[in-house]
């Protein structure tokens, strides 16, 4: 068979119907991650707007129009949804697809177990492979390590933490060829995972179409009209204007774009904990992720010796490099993630990266993703992912060669302390920017519709305001050299 790849990235699609890119002003655009039907054309008016069909927007969606009908409160048909593409044209259509709960900000503890209760809601449907998440650090992580644990159990959240020779026993219990070296501290997570990320967005869609969502795909937000108080009365889009009563933004990396028409900040002074202030910070800096697929060889599996499909694995070893085949350094230090994505790969594989690197406060977002050619992973990328994971597995020596060559480039919009913003920016726009760490954050749709039909914000939310910036209350304590802590 052959699939549609006139961009010649070496696409794998699931569904083997995916439109092609189409253009827009001639500039190819990035299509739904799902063929899309049973879309409808933009209502003059409805209760409740959502902009985004990511995983944000279409969880808010879902949940919004499931707690309506069964609270009486209101009509799933109540919601309109809308994207310019469809579902998965963003983040959510590309990610990783890992979920797990390994964050040095405690308060996101929380979040993920709303969102771990999401996933288990419908795995089948979600896609989500609910194999455990080892991750693995040096003796200097062991403190954060300690903290994040108790946090974690504190959640609701169970895992187990093991340190030296435990830590050891427990790596070559699972897999005998793990070489154990510099690996001081393990955390193993129960509720983690992974998710297809077309099946989770096909799934998500089909629970909106379900419950009566009005999806309307194809239509571009222009920009939202607002009366003198800034309250949003309108949607405006390249297809007409919707009035509505209240907004909620999903937008991934387009986010500052709608972030500015609603009025919001471009730079801020960000009040940390310790007193000090950063003066005029830009509110969204944009990175770029560096990540990859490599096949497993023939005879090469990622199984557990428990003949178990393996946990998902995240290695940060602070001082220890990482050499290529010809013994040269790559990166004075190992950070490394990794799954088995056979659904994705389109054959035994996994897929995985690295820390993701700062673009600035502006980026061209348009093509998104694989379409982009300014942000995929340069040729490096390759050698650092199969050497690292080479020297962490006897059976993953030498895998160099089985990189698969396709493209695997996104870029995320990250806020001042690269810690989720879900706020109100006017008194009925509520945006969920999720800093790029949300594919695994199910949940925030859910506990949005909670609040926006039954009136209550979840305490799980409180802590993601906006003003934290200006109190003193800024996130960043941190000892990684990722920004997703
Ligand atoms: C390469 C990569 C790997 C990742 N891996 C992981 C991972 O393993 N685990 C994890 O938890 N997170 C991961 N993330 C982060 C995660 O994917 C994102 O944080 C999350 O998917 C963002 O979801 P979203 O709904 O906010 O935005 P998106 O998924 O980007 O969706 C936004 C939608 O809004 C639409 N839109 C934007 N502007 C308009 C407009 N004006 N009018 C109409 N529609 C509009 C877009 O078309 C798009 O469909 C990864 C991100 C990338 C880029």
């Amino acid at each position: 068979m052959s699939l549609p790849n006139p961009t010649g990235h070496n696409q794998w699609y699931p569904f083997a119907n995916r439109p092609l890119p189409p253009e827009v002003d001639g500039c190819l655009t990035n299509p739904p991650a799902i063929p899309v039907f049973d879309s409808v054309p933009l209502p003059p008016s409805a209760r409740f707007v959502v902009v985004g069909a990511g995983v944000h927007g279409l969880s808010s969606a879902y949940h919004l129009a499931m707690y309506l009908e069964r609270s009486g409160r209101g009509k799933g048909s109540d919601v309109v949804l809308i994207d310019k593409q469809g579902p998965g044209a963003g983040a959510t259509g590309l990610a990783c697809g890992c979920v797990r709960n390994l964050y040095m900000t405690n308060q996101l503890h929380p979040i993920l177990r709303a969102s771990v209760e999401v996933w288990e809601s419908d795995p089948v449907n979600f896609g989500f492979q609910q194999v455990g998440y080892v991750s693995v650090g040096e003796a200097n992580q062991e403190e954060d390590y300690v903290e994040l644990h108790a946090s974690q159990a504190a959640s609701g959240y169970p895992s187990d933490m093991y340190t030296g020779s435990d830590a050891h026993a427990f790596l070559t219990k699972l897999w005998p060829d793990f070489k154990t070296e510099n690996c001081d501290v393990v955390l193993h997570e129960h509720r983690s995972g992974y998710a297809g990320t077309h099946i989770a967005v096909w799934g998500l869609d089909q629970k909106c179409r379900q419950w009566g969502v009005q999806r309307v795909y194809g239509t571009t937000v222009t920009g939202y009209e607002r009366d003198a108080s800034g309250s949003v009365t309108a949607v405006e889009t390249d297809h007409g204007s919707i009035s509505c009563e209240q907004v909620v933004v999903g937008a991934g990396a387009w986010t500052p774009q709608h972030w500015e028409w609603l009025g919001g900040p471009s730079h801020l002074d960000v009040v940390y904990p310790d007193g000090h202030t950063e003066e005029q910070m830009d509110m969204w800096t944009y990175w770029r992720l560096l990540e990859g697929e490599v096949l497993l060889p023939e005879g090469v599996d990622f199984r557990t010796a428990q003949y178990r499909d393996s946990p998902v694995l995240h290695v940060e070893l602070l001082d220890t490099p990482v050499y290529g085949e010809d013994g040269t350094m790559i990166l004075d230090h190992t950070y490394v993630y990794t799954r088995y994505a056979a659904e994705r790969v389109g054959a035994p594989g996994l897929q995985g990266g690295t820390i993701p690197i700062k673009i600035g406060p502006r980026a061209e977002v348009e093509p998104y993703g694989h379409l982009n050619d300014l942000y995929q992973a340069e040729e490096w990328f390759a050698d650092y992912y199969c050497s690292a994971l080479g020297m962490l597995f006897k059976r993953l020596e030498n895998l160099r060669p089985y990189f698969k060559d396709r493209r695997n480039g996104g870029i995320g919009a990250f806020t001042p302390d690269n810690v989720p913003v879900f706020d109100h920016l006017t008194d009925n726009a509520w945006v969920i920017a999720d800093s790029n760490h949300g594919f695994k954050m199910i949940g925030v749709g859910k506990l949005t519709a909670q609040m926006l039909v039954y009136g209550d914000k979840p305490y799980e939310l409180k802590p993601f305001t906006l003003d934290r910036y200006r109190t003193g209350g800024t996130f960043g304590s941190r000892n990684s050299n990722s920004p997703w802590v």
